[in-house]
Parts: C-alpha cells; sequence; structure tokens
C-alpha cells in the first residue's frame, strides 16, 4: 500500500465509531476543489510505511473501533483488500471514503467492508468538468447503486460550492432522496 497520511485517532470519520485514518495515495481524478492535494500523485514523496502502521494499530485495539481508509482514492491502488483484511485480523471494523471511481472494484471490496462514505459531486454529465475525466460521472453513480443494492450501511457526502449551482443542488438532492439513500450530507468546500 502507499500510504501518504494517517490520523490516529477521529470521532468524525466513521459515524458512531472512534477510527483512526488512513490516506491512500493518488487518485485518478483531478477536482478543482479536491482538499488533498498532495495525495493525488500515484507516487507520493513522503509515503508511510504500511507494515509500520499496521503495528501501530495493533497497540491501539481496545481504543479505536475502526479503521478508515480515505484519500486520495483508496480504490485505486490493487492492494488495498488484502490490506482490509490484515486491518479485519486485527478485530477492527473497516469503513471506506471513496468518490467511486471504479465500480467494479468497489463491489469486489464491498463484501469485505462495514460502512462506506460515497462521495457524489454533482448529476452524471456535470462530472467531466470537475474531474477533468470522460465517464466519471457514470462510474460514481454506478458505485452508488452497487452500494443501495449491497446492505451495507453507508452515507453521500456532497461538496457544495461554486462548481454546483442551487438548481442542480436541489435535483441531486431529491434525486438522492427518491433513491432512498438514506444519509446525504452536505459538506462546504475547504478555502485553499
Ligand atoms: S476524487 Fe476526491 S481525492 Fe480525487 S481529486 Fe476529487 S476530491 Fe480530490
Amino acid at each position: 500500500m502507499r500510504i501518504g497520511g494517517f490520523v490516529p485517532f477521529t470521532s468524525i470519520d466513521y459515524p458512531g465509531e472512534l477510527a483512526a485514518v488512513v490516506f491512500c495515495q493518488g487518485c485518478p481524478w483531478r477536482c478543482g476543489y479536491c482538499h488533498n492535494p498532495h495525495l493525488l500523485s500515484a507516487r507520493g514523496s513522503e509515503l508511510l510505511d504500511w507494515n509500520a502502521l499496521l503495528e501501530v494499530l495493533e497497540r491501539r485495539r481496545g481504543l479505536l473501533d475502526a479503521v478508515v481508509f480515505s484519500g486520495g482514492e483508496p480504490t485505486l491502488q490493487s492492494a488495498l483488500p488484502e490490506a482490509v483484511r490484515r486491518v479485519k485480523r486485527l478485530g477492527f471494523k473497516v469503513g471506506l471514503h471513496t468518490a467511486g471511481c471504479y465500480p467494479r472494484r468497489l463491489a469486489r471490496l464491498l463484501p469485505l467492508l462495514d460502512w462506506v462514505g460515497l462521495d457524489i459531486k454533482d448529476l452524471p454529465g456535470h462530472y467531466p468538468a470537475l474531474t477533468g475525466v470522460p465517464g466519471s460521472g457514470e462510474r460514481a453513480w454506478r458505485s452508488l447503486e452497487l452500494l443501495r443494492q449491497s446492505g451495507l450501511p453507508f452515507e453521500v457526502r456532497t461538496t457544495l460550492g461554486c462548481h454546483l449551482p442551487q438548481e442542480r443542488l436541489a435535483r441531486l438532492v431529491a434525486t438522492m432522496k427518491s433513491k432512498g439513500v438514506p444519509f446525504h450530507r452536505l459538506q462546504p468546500a475547504r478555502e485553499s
């Protein structure tokens, strides 16, 4: 695993659980408002040692409930399923923050996970203007359908900003309601 950051303790990244967050290096998209630009390159300059992090997590058994893989985009890395298994063997629940970039990989990963926070940025056709990647909207919304069918607890997050006009935001919120999405969190874009 290529790890670009680690937060040893948080109460806000996995609903209702005390968690550590592992920030995975690399993302295939380039959203203008990205709050973790140092994590976008697949090869970061200051990577953390995954095995050393596992040792840290082992010492935190009984103090933490869960480990969240965030990013960047965790599903970019083919080593992620094995990393999730190793964390689960330590007795932690595992959460995933994802933008849904790789729905087929997500489908294979879902049986290993306990909770997912999915970033839905906009209506599908408007994604490329934000991410710079054709077809990105279809991928993210396919991931949403996979989550809805999985029975796994999840929430959808949408970052607010000038890229998302009020009228489209209203349509997005209504669509999430109509799809029965249990939690749709609206979060302001962080100012740089
Ligand atoms: S998908 Fe997330 S991590 Fe990737 S560029 Fe967009 S905001 Fe940043």
